[in-house]
């Protein structure tokens, strides 16, 4: 590498030099030739040779200390502009050094066979301390990363095993009605009415299920499809509360904005993510319980906020209700038909538009969930 930088550097030196050099010759070409007429007008003028011999000295002389002058240009200039090649070549030289000194090759073969020894089911190995102190940050970084690593293996793990566990309910109620239509099913009209509305509820809850993984699956490898516009949230949030207004009498639904406020928002995830809150509102909430979708803007954010009076979420909850698959109280949930990946695909939606999900709740008094929005620019 340094050898490399030091022909290169000669290279650019030599071709320094031979430009140099031959504007000089150039010049000293129009002195001589400056010189041959004036002879010629002294003859014309009849100057004595040795005036003339005088004139030729200087000339020579003027000709060798131009010669003087423009060898020091040059050294100075290629100097210059040679300085950050030298400048890199004393650098490389002192860390090679350095490197030479500091990094001991048994020591750093030890530390490739031990990565190498380290796999997904292992992940939570790390590596000794090192006694060298550029092998010590080495060895700091990488356990560092595998700390990185080590958790979200695990929260693959959970994940996988939380949705496998999901799915295997349902499939297991579809299997007991199909085994429950086979033997009864023929003969008892009222058995098979049950059994193929059980398996009817049963595949769209799954289906349901899997289009939520595959959500979260997509935004974590970033496959999921955003296409924002510049739209008007109350408008998306009033679509929101005609349609929950078609499928639930039981709750008394409010609007509270005061004219629009703009964003730039893919209308169907921003209405997704509303839809997942005013859900869970109904859900949570007692009959009769008021659910309020309110919007504001404030500063250079939108709050779309839905507020409703249910049971509201324990302070020991409310940390974890994002998590993927976290239900404040399993049976609780099971009965109201969650799988505990709502909000966590709400927080997604908030997170692609550069946002973020709040929520407060008091128990016994009620929730608020808060998409805070950019506004549009
Ligand atoms: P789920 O499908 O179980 O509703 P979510 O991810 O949407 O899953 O919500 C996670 C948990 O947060 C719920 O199981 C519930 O315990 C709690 N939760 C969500 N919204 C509310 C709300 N409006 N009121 C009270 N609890 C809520």
């Amino acid at each position: 590498m340094a050898e490399e930088k030091e022909k290169k550097s000669h290279s650019l030196a030599r071709k320094l030099n031979l430009r140099l050099t031959l504007r000089q010759l150039r010049l000293f070409a129009v002195l001589d030739l400056a010189v041959f007429a004036f002879a010629h007008f002294a003859l014309r003028l009849s100057l004595t040779m040795r005036e003339l011999g005088h004139v030729l000295l200087l000339t020579l002389g003027a000709e060798l200390l131009l010669l003087l002058l423009g060898a020091m240009q040059n050294a100075g200039l290629i100097k210059k502009t040679l300085k950050p090649l030298t400048d890199l070549t004393a650098a490389t030289q002192v860390a090679a050094a350095r490197t030479a000194g500091g990094l001991d090759p048994e020591q750093l073969s030890d530390l490739a066979d031990r990565l190498e020894r380290i796999d997904a089911a292992q992940l939570d190995t790390r590596l000794p301390a090192a006694s060298s102190a550029e092998l010590k940050e080495l060895t700091e970084a990488i356990n560092a990363m595998l700390e990185r690593l080590d958790a979200a293996y695990a929260a693959q793990i959970k994940f996988v095993d939380h949705a496998s566990h999901e799915l295997r309910t349902p499939i297991a109620v579809i299997q007991g009605y199909a085994n429950l239509l086979n033997r009864w099913g023929k003969d008892d009209p009222a058995a098979r009415q049950e059994a193929i509305d059980a398996i009817i509820a049963e595949g769209e809850a799954m289906k349901n299920l899997v289009e939520q993984l595959l959500f979260l699956a997509r935004g974590d490898n970033h496959t999921m499809r955003v296409s924002p516009e510049r739209l008007d949230a109350t408008e998306v949030a009033a679509q929101v509360l005609k349609e929950t207004a078609l499928v639930d009498q039981t709750h008394p639904l409010s609007a509270d904005w005061e004219g629009s406020v703009f964003l730039t928002a893919d209308p169907d995830l921003l209405k997704e993510g509303l839809r997942i809150l005013v859900d869970n509102a109904v859900k949570y909430t007692p009959t009769g319980g008021r659910i309020t979708l309110k919007i504001r803007q404030e500063g250079d954010s939108a709050r779309l906020e839905v507020l409703d009076e249910g049971m509201g979420v324990a302070g020991e909850d409310l940390p974890h209700v994002f998590d993927r698959f976290y239900r404040a109280d399993a049976s609780r949930a099971r009965q109201t038909g969650g799988s505990g990946l709502g909000l966590s695909i709400a927080e997604r939606i908030a997170r692609c538009h550069n946002g973020h999900l709040e929520v407060t709740s008091a128990p016994g008094i009620g929730s608020k969930f808060a998409f805070v929005l950019p506004i549009a620019a």
